[in-house]
């Protein structure tokens, strides 16, 4: 497993002492998180969004020049249950369309179930259309991939380039 470092702006990479404590951060919807030193307490803000779901640890050096340890703590989607209409066109494989009955939509991805009979499986990736049933009736159009086929439920994620919607974080949050 590769070993990320954040480094601090303007820390010159020299006589630094380690410490053994590792500390826990809770990563925010947007990635980000606040670090703060345990040596002398200089807090710092950084987006870990690059290290979604591949390294939970890392190790940051403060300009104090301590180097420690962070453990980040992603916080598990939560999903809304909704209600919303929406529909699907097949981007690999393409040739599929169909409506869509949204029933839950989290900052990771969505479930939904189909209206008529598909052939959706594992792995294919779609761009889903949907309305969110805010004031403004946000359009979405998001790409997912399916996640998992249960009959006519498809659970799908959000594709890696749009992890975080600020649209959506606003709705999820309301
Ligand atoms: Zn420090």
């Amino acid at each position: 497993m590769p070993k990320p470092k954040i480094f601090w702006p303007n820390t010159p990479p020299s006589s630094m002492t380690e410490s053994t404590e590792t500390i826990k951060a809770f990563v925010k919807d947007d990635f980000a998180v606040t670090l703060v030193c345990p040596s002398c307490g200089t807090t710092k803000t950084v987006s870990v969004a690059s290290y979604k779901s591949k390294c939970h640890f890392i190790k940051v050096r403060c300009p104090c020049q301590t180097l420690f340890r962070v453990q980040l703590e992603f916080r598990r989607h939560y999903r809304k249950p909704v209600d919303l209409e929406g529909f699907f066109k097949s981007i690999k494989p393409t040739g599929m369309s169909g409506d869509v009955h949204i029933e839950d939509v989290s900052q990771g991805g969505v479930g939904f179930r189909t209206t008529n009979v598909h052939f959706l499986e594992k792995g294919h990736v779609l761009s889903l259309n949907f309305t969110l049933d805010d004031k403004h009736g946000t359009r979405l159009i998001k790409e997912v991939v399916v996640m998992s086929v249960d009959g006519d439920f498809i659970g799908c994620s959000f594709t890696e380039k749009q992890a975080y919607d600020k649209k959506l974080g606003f709705y999820l949050k309301g």
